[in-house]
Order: C-alpha cells, then structure tokens, then sequence
C-alpha cells in the first residue's frame, strides 16, 4: 500500500505543536488554537485512535504572565518562566478538553529519564496506563532540571523529545506541526525556487544538509532538529510527518493519507 494511504490506519498518534503555534506574533496566547486543537483531538480520540500531545509553550505563556515583553534569553530566565508557565499551559488545555469532554494528564520529562532504565520502564508504565484509561498525556520537557529542549540552538523546542516520546509508547505516527509546510529542497525563506519534498525515504547526509546540516549553505533554523527527531522516529518503526500548524486541520488530512507536508518512512 502506498505510504500516506498506510497512515490512515495509525492508531497511537504523537502530535507535537511549537511555541509559534501557540502564540501570537506578539507572543500572547492564541486561545482560538488552543480550543481548536482540543477539538480536533478530541474528535480523533472519539473515533478510537490514541493521542499523545508534546506541547511547548511555557516559556511564551509565563513571559506574558510575568509582563516580559521580550523573550528571555538567559537560560534561568526561561527556567523561571517555563516554571510560571507551564501551571497556566496545562490550566488552559484543562479548561478546553474538559468542555469536549477529554481527560488530560501532564508529564514532564528529561531526556536522561529516557537513558535510565529504572525511570524510563517509569515512564513508560505511566503513559501505557493513561492510554488504556482514555486520558491525553500532555507532555512537556521539565525546564527545572533539563534544559536541553530550551536551548534551541542545540536540540529546540521539543522536537527530539518528542520523537523519543514516540518511541517509548511504541507510537505509529509523529506528527510535528511547525510553522512551515514541510521540508523542503532549500530554505523557502531564502529561496523563492525551494520545492516541497512530499516523502523521504532515508536520511542521507543530503537530507540532512538541506535543513542547513554541516556545510550546508542553504538552511538556518529548527529545520535540523526535525531530522534528528525524524532520524529518532524512523530508525526505531515510527512514521513522521512534517506539516504547517499554521492549519490545524492537517492532522486530519494526514491521518486520511493526503498529501500534506513531508513523511518521514519509518525503517
Ligand atoms: P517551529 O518553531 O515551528 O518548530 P522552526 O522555526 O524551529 O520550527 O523550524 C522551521 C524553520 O526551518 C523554517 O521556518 C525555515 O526557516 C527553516 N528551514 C531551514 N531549512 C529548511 C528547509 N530545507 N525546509 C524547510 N524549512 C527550513
């Protein structure tokens, strides 16, 4: 069967959304996302699939709390914030699968839980229970202990935390939203003749120089921390897709086997 079609029969589905999805431009919270993305998965819970949400967020949502106009750059000043925000991130998704009727579930992890065996058989044990209760684990890095996923230049904003979140619970699909279509030839924000790749079948070091790898002249930006996730998902039986949270709707249009942003085959 053909590849996109084969993702109309996943059933544990990881979605990590951005910090730039979240907000507006001018960093606020953009409840009318927020509520839309409860819907949608709810909605997808109700058909019978199983969601895992990685959300970021904290960072943005405790800024604005504490009446910082601009982004903190410092470390510890993100620390702090993700620490004010990640409280209001999770009372605002409460409010919103509750009205549809979703009980969520917040875990935060660091990636060395994942490397130790004792704390990821944990962790693990923990998100197969929620799943088998019906309950939406909302996922987040703990920026208190970790701040590898607050560092952007290094790992940025969740991605390869979701990726190995999807490789704990034996995912199907992980489905990033980012705030560009896919991957593709070149940076389409440099380059106005950049085309969109649709699949990826393995991730040759090409690939990986078109996301502005090493040596790479084209491509700045989170486009490398999608490969290495990409990479993470792939090597371990997770199927990936890339697509624009710009419009939620994609997450339906990709679990129907349409043609949206670029999928990462799973080995
Ligand atoms: P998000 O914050 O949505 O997770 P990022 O902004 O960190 O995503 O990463 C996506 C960005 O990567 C794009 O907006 C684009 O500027 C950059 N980029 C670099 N190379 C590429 C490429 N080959 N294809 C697509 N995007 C690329």
């Amino acid at each position: 069967m053909e590849a996109r079609k084969k993702l109309k029969e996943c059933n544990r589905i990881v979605i990590k959304i951005g910090t730039s999805s979240l907000t507006h431009e001018n960093g606020k919270i953009y409840y009318g996302k927020m509520e839309n993305l409860a819907r949608i998965l709810a909605d997808l819970k109700n058909e019978g699939k199983e969601i895992i949400l990685v959300s970021s967020g904290a960072i943005g949502i405790g800024s604005e709390r504490l009446g910082w106009t601009q982004k903190p750059k410092q470390t510890e000043m993100k620390q702090a914030a993700a620490a004010v925000g990640q409280g209001i991130l999770m009372q605002i998704y409460e409010k919103f699968f509750n009205e549809y009727n979703q009980i969520v579930a917040q875990i935060l992890l660091t990636k060395d839980v994942l490397e130790d065996s004792v704390k990821k058989n944990n962790a693990q044990n923990t998100l197969r229970q929620l799943l088998k209760m019906g309950v939406i684990p909302i996922v987040n890095e703990n920026d208190t202990v970790a701040t590898e996923e607050i560092e952007e230049s290094v790992f940025g904003d969740n991605d390869t935390l979701s990726a190995m979140v999807s490789v704990l619970i034996d995912a199907d699909l992980l489905i990033i939203l980012s705030d560009i279509d896919g991957l593709y030839t070149k940076n389409p924000r440099d380059y106005s003749d950049a085309v969109l790749i649709d699949t990826v079948d393995e991730i040759t070091s090409e690939i990986e120089e078109l996301a502005g790898g090493k040596g790479s002249n084209f491509g700045t930006g989170g486009m490398i921390t999608k490969i290495c996730a990409a990479k993470i998902a792939n090597s371990n039986g997770v199927d990936m897709v890339i697509a624009n949270g710009e419009d939620l709707m994609n997450i339906n249009r990709i679990l129907e086997g349409e043609k949206v942003g670029t999928l990462f085959k799973k080995h």
